[in-house]
């Protein structure tokens, strides 16, 4: 009997818990807050509201569960123990925790909501900033998996390309951990055989290489591949040694050809291998190639370390590319 009751009463709880922070979630859109995920999940936890690019977490108290002060509740002893582990943990992690709680989002349902807005946007440039510095310094670094390995690594990103590229079909290919917009010749991997396949070749259903916790290699399903809106430039990264990196939704994608500095298209990549060994006699065919893609940023070749994090272009690509979903399908020219 008295069981029952309380798992009732908490069931009531959590409902109210969810009702509780969605109505938060909703003042927050209100408002114009954008680039925070509901339930993102972080190490071992999952956060009620998350910026994971300025790394702010926002978590939404009942006042009876988590304890207050002011209300006189002491809390339930598992969730607030489970609730310190947490905050320490994203705080080592470098996150910003704010805890809003019941009863101030029943007096003001915008409780600190401009606060936040400010504390992001300031993290936010905070970021870019270590991002550019990072790029000018040759210490970028992105993920990238190494042909004979299960595991991803951090490798040094040599440059970030754009391309002239309104003559190529754009294709969107969603997948289990999100989705990511190529040209049609752009290619991901299969996980059978980390074989290159092109973005236009691949089915719903098939495997492609990816990795759930930014580690580890593993088969990511394929659920939809569908043509979009073509678009005047696209971005890339060049990434030796692996020649792949990790886009921001977990997904392995295959970088441009670069040779000092000249960006190829990867439907000239046969001319790699004769540029390299040629390179003095190729140049100013090269240099004509340049004319369709330019490099945007040069780095240093030799990185002295890396700066911790998954993708490069994010922040300051373009104003409003934040939640983790959309980072690469909202991305404004998607991935060459
Ligand atoms: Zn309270």
């Amino acid at each position: 009997m008295k069981i029952s009751a309380s798992v009732a009463r908490a069931r009531k709880c959590l409902k109210k818990t969810g009702k509780l922070h969605l109505g938060y979630k909703k003042k927050m859109k209100d408002v114009g807050l954008r680039g925070f995920v509901s339930e993102f999940l972080y190490g071992y936890y999952s956060i009620d509201e998350a910026d994971p690019f300025a790394k702010v977490a926002i978590e939404i108290d009942a006042c009876y569960w988590h304890g207050c002060e002011s209300c006189g509740f002491v809390g339930d002893k598992r969730i607030v123990t489970i609730q310190k582990r947490k905050d320490t943990y994203l705080r080592n992690h470098g996150w910003l925790v704010l805890h809003i709680k019941e009863h101030e989002i029943k007096r003001d349902p915008y409780f600190r909501i401009e606060q936040i807005r400010e504390l992001q946007a300031q993290r936010r440039e905070l970021h870019a900033e270590k991002i550019r510095s990072a790029m000018l310094k040759g210490t970028l670094c992105v993920k990238g998996l190494r042909s004979e390995s299960d595991n991803m690594e951090w490798f040094p990103v040599a440059d970030i390309l754009r391309h002239r590229t309104p003559h190529k079909k754009m294709y969107r290919v969603t997948t289990e951990l999100g989705s990511v917009v190529t040209t049609e010749d752009h290619s991901l991997f299969l996980f059978e055989g980390n074989r290159e396949v092109r973005a236009k070749d691949l089915h719903s259903g098939d495997l492609i290489v990816g990795s759930f916790d930014g580690h580890e290699r593993t088969p990511v399903v394929v659920q939809k591949v569908e043509e979009t809106i073509q678009e005047e430039y696209t971005y890339d990264l060049s990434v030796p040694g692996p020649q792949n990196f990790m886009l921001h939704t977990g997904i392995l994608a295959h970088n441009s050809y670069s040779i000092s500095g000249v960006s190829l298209d990867i439907e000239k990549s046969s001319k790699y291998e004769s540029m390299k060994n040629n390179f003095i006699q190729e140049y100013d065919k090269a240099k004509e190639e340049d004319k369709r893609s330019i490099k945007i940023v040069k780095g240093l070749k030799q990185p002295r370390y890396g700066i911790g994090i998954s993708s490069a272009l994010g922040p300051y690509s373009r104003p409003g590319v934040q939640s983790r979903r959309n980072y690469v399908s909202g991305f404004r020219g998607g991935w060459a």
